[in-house]
């Protein structure tokens, strides 16, 4: 049975080339970096590269970057510092499509006493960049806002809310998550102060994050330590893993114009004939800008979960809109707050590719999917009436 793997946006196939760049340094160039002899030395030069190719990757400054254990980690990082820097300043401005890396982190803070003002999107997935203006007081220590969503691919107009955010005079952080390595980034012509990417996003393994810090930003660690990386993040550093991201970003770099190009031209296929071929669906997010990779549909009147098992039985591996982080049966908070109908946050299925993705597998997904969704209709206990009338 062929396997076609969208769900890239949960985690990505780790490069051939990454794992062959890490393995020396598990048994054979196994040194601390922090250590004086030869051992170390080696390590250190290695993960020196490392960071410049990620740095490369931003438009950043190698001493700009620092290696975290995950994305949720330099997320928290990112707002511990701010409040840990401003303690007289009590508000973090963020959104309510967040990944939970930050929500979850907010709903700590605001019962430690913090207050937190989440902007509301509208249908489309963006907020209102007077909502924005107007939620920033001299009580704000920091506004995060994500660079793409996870769920819908929905980017945000960063280069305009950056400007807001940087005429008040406020700190600006951006879960970049999902952007780096689909959309170009360029730190230099930027005006941010804090930026998280995660390494199993772009094809690097799973546990290893970086938080940029502009230069000149004050810092204080979240995870206090040795002096490693810069005297920013204390703990010995997870050196296959960030010669492995070094690795990811260096292949990203390379040719990421022609692969957004490659790989939008798939997901617009494929959301084009799924539209074609099948009725009652809506493009959740569809009319904003876009992660050229992401595709997230509404079938009316089934469940995803439906659908995913079926497309998993021959081979087909998505997420859908209920599920979509640690199984959780809430249905999405994302799909929610943009004010998708019930209808279609049940039946949400989103497609996420990445450059291991071909024609072929496009082909597949428009082969198979149809008949899966006419043949649930069909048995469907949800009839189109009383579907239509449960938003
Ligand atoms: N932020 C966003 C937008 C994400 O999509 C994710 C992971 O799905 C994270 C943060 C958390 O990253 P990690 O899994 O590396 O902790």
């Amino acid at each position: 049975m062929r396997k076609v793997y969208v769900d890239n946006n949960a985690t990505t196939r780790v490069a051939p080339e990454v794992v062959e760049e890490m393995l020396p340094f598990f048994s054979q160039d196994y040194g601390n970096p922090s250590s004086i002899h030869f051992f170390g030395g080696k390590v250190a030069q290695k993960m020196a590269e490392a960071r410049e190719k990620v740095a490369a990757l931003l438009g950043a400054e190698p001493t700009e970057i620092i290696f975290t254990s995950c994305g949720t980690e330099s997320d928290n990082a990112a707002i511990f510092s701010a409040l840990e820097n401003y303690p007289n300043k009590k508000q973090i401005v963020t959104t309510n499509v967040e990944h939970h890396a930050i929500l979850n982190f907010c709903k700590y803070l605001k019962e430690k006493g913090y207050l937190v003002t989440e902007l509301s999107v509208d249908q489309d997935g963006q907020i209102d960049l007077d909502e924005l203006r107007d939620s920033i007081t001299d009580d704000t220590a920091i506004v995060s806002i994500m660079y793409a969503n996870n769920e819908t691919g929905v980017i945000f107009p960063i280069d305009e809310i950056e400007k807001i955010v940087k005429e008040k005079g406020v700190l600006f952080h951006t879960d970049a998550v999902q952007a780096v390595g689909k959309v170009p980034i360029d730190l230099s012509k930027r005006n941010i102060d804090m930026l998280s990417l995660s390494g199993h996003k772009l094809h690097a393994p799973k546990g290893i994050g970086v938080l940029y810090i502009k230069k000149g930003t004050k810092f204080s660690p979240f995870i206090i330590g040795g002096e490693q990386e810069f005297g920013k993040r204390g703990g010995t550093e997870n050196v296959p893993y960030i010669i492995g991201l070094g690795k990811a970003c260096e292949i990203a770099s390379k040719d990421l114009e022609k692969e957004i190009t490659r790989i939008k031209a798939m997901r617009d296929r494929l959301e084009k004939e799924l539209t074609e071929k099948i009725p009652d669906i809506v493009i959740n997010g569809g009319r904003s800008n876009r992660l050229p990779n992401t595709l997230n549909i509404g079938f009316k009147y089934v469940e995803g979960e439906a659908i995913l098992l079926h497309l998993s039985n021959v081979g087909i591996a998505v997420s859908t809109g209920s599920a979509c982080s640690s199984g959780s049966e809430e249905p999405s908070h994302v799909l929610k707050a943009m004010g998708v109908p019930a209808s279609a946050i049940h039946g949400s299925i989103r497609f996420s590719l990445s450059r291991y993705n071909n024609e072929e597998d496009i082909d597949y997904i428009i082969e198979k999917l149809p008949p899966i969704i006419e043949k649930l209709r069909e048995i469907s206990p949800f009839s189109k009436t009383t579907m239509i009338n449960t938003k």
